[in-house]
């Protein structure tokens, strides 16, 4: 096949750019490696091409939202689930307290605010935290294909300089969307966030989206296809954040950025591809990462609003 020659080539064409900078209000991801780079690929048959760093673990940080809005809706619904999170762009920044004014809800799963949420939605009614983590883990194994670990030191890092996501804890709380103690939710969304991922796992887990939500490599059926397209329409309005319109003019793929520095957009029925380099732009995105997503829209004319 062609495709490791071409994502090595696309890592050389970007890799000189050192712009940026990794995320420094979690001290264990500010200490990362900034040159990490790797690219990979998954096709719905189940092909994994990968090249650079394919193999190195990183958290997952805000990855996981997309895939644990998906457990959420298979767990309790789209009626509960959207009563509680809905589905506008915010526009704002990942970390914003952006609530609709009445109800407290958050505008959309993507920012910090509506994963809270997901997160106490996952699971069956009445679980508590353990069942619910079990949930999670379990569910983004399944749509990784192998299972995944926590990394305790980033979740300790990140879960005693979470101030910004307690606060958007009580605030939900206080609006009653969810029902639990606010520092609960925190450590559960927290240590969801800091699940250690490859590229190449992110790029099966893209590709278990872009396959109607079974994984093409393990064969196993993850998630029902209703919720893949609300996951992956919600994915391309919101997964950028701030930079969500820009990204989807230019690049055109549902995707979701997280600031540990991977990147992964999906191309339903035909691929999941994955990106990994730690700087980050002022969105919070991976600024290598959105290079090469565009080099692979230029390359391979996988905009979704190209005709074929
Ligand atoms: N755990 C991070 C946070 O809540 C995730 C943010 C991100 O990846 N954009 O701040």
């Amino acid at each position: 096949s062609p495709i490791p020659d071409y994502l090595t080539d696309a890592l050389r064409s970007v890799a000189a750019d050192t712009s940026g900078a990794t995320a420094d209000y979690i001290p264990e991801l500010a200490q990362a490696d900034p040159d990490r780079l790797a690219a990979a690929l998954c096709t719905v048959d189940g092909h994994v091409y990968s090249a650079g760093d394919a193999d190195v673990e990183f958290s997952i940080q805000s990855i996981s939202k997309p895939f644990v809005y998906a457990l959420a809706l298979a767990d309790r619904g789209f009626d509960e689930v959207l009563s509680k999170v809905w589905v506008e762009p915010s526009g704002d920044s990942f970390n914003q307290i952006s609530l609709e004014p009445e109800s407290g809800r958050p505008r959309n799963p993507m920012i910090n605010a509506g994963a809270l949420v997901a997160t106490s939605l996952s699971g069956p009614p009445g679980a508590g935290a353990d069942q619910r983590f079990e949930r999670i883990v379990d569910g983004l194994s399944a749509f990784a294909g192998r299972r995944l670990e926590v990394d305790e030191a980033v979740y300790e890092s990140e879960l005693h300089h979470a101030y910004r996501n307690r606060a958007l804890a009580n605030m939900l709380r206080a609006h009653d969307i969810i029902a639990e103690d606010p520092l609960v939710a925190v450590a559960g969304y927290t240590r969801q966030c800091s699940l250690l991922v490859t590229t190449d796992d992110l790029a099966v887990m893209a590709a278990t989206l872009a396959n109607r939500g079974v994984n093409p490599v393990t064969g196993r059926p993850v998630v029902s296809a209703p919720v893949v397209r609300q996951v992956l329409s919600v994915m391309s309005t919101c997964g950028m954040y701030d930079g969500a319109g820009d990204w989807m003019t230019r690049v055109g793929v549902p995707a979701k950025s997280g600031v540990s520095g991977g990147l992964i957009g999906a191309l339903p029925g035909q691929a999941g591809i994955a990106t990994f380099s730690p700087r980050l732009d002022r969105h919070g995105n991976s600024v290598r990462g959105v290079d090469l997503f565009q080099r692979f829209t230029a390359d391979m004319g996988m905009h979704l609003m190209d005709v074929p």
